[in-house]
Formats: C-alpha cells, sequence, structure tokens
C-alpha cells in the first residue's frame, strides 16, 4: 500500500503515524547493545520523563504493547495476598481485575456505571474498609470515551498510604497528564495512540516510593521478562546487561514520534486535540449525533457517540471503511451496535481528519 492509499485510522489506536516516524522505522538495523542504540535508548528516556512530566529514573518503554505496561505495572508491585483497589468503568479496569487476580492478590473493585466517572466517594469508602497496597484507575477509559478526574481520588489514595497505578494508554501526549504533580507512582501507555508511533511498545515510570516497594518484595515476580529487577538492567546503570533483543526498529519509530511530540510541546498538543475535538462535536452536532458522556467528562482523542435505531452499525462502519478508507471504531461490550468510538489520536487530532470523516459521514447517513 503506497502513503496516498493509506486508510485514516479514527478508531481507539492505531493513529497514523507522521512520514517521517514511518522513514525511522526503515532505517537500516543496528545491534541492540550497540553504544549508537544505548544512546536511542537514553534520549527515549528523557523525553519520556519529560512528556510524562515526571523525575522518576525507572523511565523506559517496555517491548510489547500497552496491555503488557499494564502487567508490568500490577506484577511488580503485587505480591500473592496483598490487596488492590481498581476503579472499573470499562474494559480495561476489568483487565487490571484480571490481572490482579492472577498475581494471587486479593481484588477490591469500586464500579461506576459504563459512560460515567468514577466516583471519589466511593473510592474513599473502600479506603475506610479497606488497606490496600494499591489503588489503580484508567486515566482515559478508551471504550466508554471518559475522562476521569484524577485531583481526588490521588490525594485520597496518598492519605490512605497506597501506591496510585494509573492506566494512562490514552491519554498521554493528548490530554494534560503531570506525574510526580498528580503523585502517580506507576503509570504505563501505549504507542499508538496519542503518541501515533507504531504499535508494540509501552511507555511505563515508576516513583521512587514504588521502586523500593518492588526492592522489599519477598516473592520474585511471577512473570521473567516483565520483572523490573531484570529488565531495569539492561535500560539504565553503568553496565547494561542483555536482557532481551530489543525491537530495534520500533524504538526508533518511537524516538521520532517523541521529538515530534517536543518539537510541538505538549500543550500545543493537548490544545490540537481540543480543537479537533470541538471541531467534531459541532459537525456531529450537526448531523443529530448525541454524545455517550456528559460534558466535562468528554475524553478530546476518543469519542463516544450514541447511534440513532435507523443507522445500521455494521454497514456504515464497512463504507466508512471500504469505500472511504476510514476505520472508526465500534462498541465494546454491552455498547456493541449502540455506539461508536471516534479517536482523534495524535497525528489525526486535525482539522483535516475531522472533516474527511463529517463529509463522508454527511453523503452515508
Ligand atoms: C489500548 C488500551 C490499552 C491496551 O493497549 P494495547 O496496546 O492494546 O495492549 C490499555 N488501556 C487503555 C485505556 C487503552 O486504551
Amino acid at each position: 500500500m503506497t502513503a496516498d492509499q493509506a486508510k485514516l485510522l479514527l478508531g481507539p489506536g492505531p493513529s497514523n503515524a507522521h512520514p517521517q516516524v514511518l522513514e525511522a522505522m526503515s532505517a537500516p538495523l543496528i545491534g541492540h547493545m550497540d553504544p549508537e542504540f544505548l544512546e536511542v535508548m537514553a534520549d527515549i528516556k528523557s523525553m519520556l520523563q519529560n512528556a510524562f512530566q515526571t523525575e522518576n529514573h525507572l523511565t523506559f518503554a517496555v517491548s510489547a504493547p500497552g496491555s503488557a505496561g499494564m502487567e508490568t505495572c500490577l506484577v511488580n508491585l503485587l505480591e500473592p495476598g496483598d490487596e488492590a483497589l481498581i476503579c472499573v468503568h470499562g474494559v480495561f479496569g476489568n483487565r487490571m481485575s484480571d490481572i490482579v487476580e492472577r498475581c494471587g492478590a486479593k481484588l477490591i473493585r469500586v464500579d461506576a456505571p459504563w459512560g460515567k466517572a468514577i466516583d471519589p466517594e466511593q473510592v474513599k469508602q473502600a479506603l475506610e474498609q479497606h488497606q490496600p497496597k494499591l489503588v489503580a484507575i484508567v486515566h482515559a477509559e478508551t471504550s466508554t470515551g471518559v475522562l476521569q478526574p484524577m485531583a481526588e481520588i490521588s490525594k485520597l489514595t496518598k492519605d490512605a498510604g497506597a501506591l496510585l497505578v494509573v492506566d494512562a494508554v490514552t491519554s498521554f501526549c493528548g490530554t494534560e497528564l503531570r506525574v510526580d504533580e498528580w503523585g502517580i507512582d506507576a503509570v504505563y501507555s501505549g504507542s499508538q495512540k496519542c503518541l501515533s508511533a507504531p504499535p508494540g511498545l509501552s511507555p511505563v515510570s515508576f516513583s521512587e516510593r514504588a521502586v523500593t516497594t518492588i526492592l522489599k518484595r519477598n516473592s520474585k515476580v511471577q512473570s521473567w521478562f516483565l520483572d523490573l529487577s531484570l529488565v531495569s538492567n539492561y535500560w539504565q546503570g553503568a553496565k547494561r546487561a542483555y536482557h532481551h533483543t530489543a525491537p530495534v526498529s520500533s524504538m526508533f519509530a518511537l524516538k521520532q514520534a517523541l521529538q515530534l511530540v517536543m518539537e510541538e510541546g505538549l500543550e500545543n498538543r493537548y490544545a490540537r486535540h481540543w480543537e479537533a475535538h470541538q471541531l467534531l462535536k459541532a459537525g456531529l452536532e450537526d448531523l443529530g449525533f448525541e454524545f455517550l458522556v456528559e460534558e466535562g467528562f468528554r475524553l478530546p482523542m476518543l469519542n463516544a457517540i450514541k447511534l440513532p435505531s435507523h443507522i445500521n452499525d455494521q454497514e456504515v462502519r464497512s463504507k466508512l471503511l471500504n469505500h472511504y478508507r476510514i476505520e472508526i471504531g465500534a462498541g465494546l461490550g454491552d455498547f456493541a451496535g449502540k455506539v461508536w468510538r471516534i479517536g482523534l489520536m495524535g497525528e489525526n487530532a486535525r482539522p483535516q481528519a475531522v472533516d474527511q470523516l463529517l463529509s463522508a459521514l454527511k453523503e452515508i447517513v
């Protein structure tokens, strides 16, 4: 497929990569222990620290997609018998809950109806009844389009002496995320959403407190590959030791994508996502669509809209994909057939992408 035949990816990820990112990915390979590659890793680390707004030393990209970042955070912080409070307001909170149980930890759940944010009052009540080691929450729930306010839950977690784990897969580089200021102890993201790099890497960052917790473990992390005590020897320290063969080409692409973020500036990038969302919102409302999520809690980069009954979900989405070469996301779980998820992530948070979708929709519906 040539570049002008490219599909416009307006789903829940991957988003389209910038041509410079695709070009970086096709550079000749070098060894994953080559000093030149170690420099690439160092550059990635410092740009990730900047994008996460953190000084955390342990900041790097896991060689696997966002779900592996999720698993890295949980398997390293939890030991059998620990308690973990998981906030669930969509698919990804459920996934965290599943991992917690697989760690042999005790799961405490706080649920919100899909399409709503987690109510801090419920977290407060759960923290009065339990003393979990960590509280985990999804910042941008891609399955529902909800942006979770973080301030109150962060404060409650700190006051309870628990660690705060945040899923920033979709929010990272698309909306404000301040890891240090918000007291986040472990955070993970993915390369293919608002970062607009190819899928397959998961930026992560751990606070000193999280690192201390990991060092004090009594049991081995049950995953060899994701064990931070092993993989971190490859990413940092004077003696870089072989751990696994890094996906060199993907790292080249990630470095280039991060460079584009740095050149643009985080605030400008957040504003660009917000403006694209506003433009889409106006256009969709003209067409008679309604948003699933209450105003004030909507993600700019993932727009969940209700499908009117006269629209055939499958038919319209396949027409968009096959005829207009535009991908949008279907509803997940209970929302299947009832909701669309329109992503405006990274490179696609631009008026041109919004216009392209709106004019196609005008022709179809
Ligand atoms: C996409 C996503 C994930 C999983 O990332 P993968 O790269 O698909 O493994 C986790 N959490 C959220 C909120 C996501 O949007």
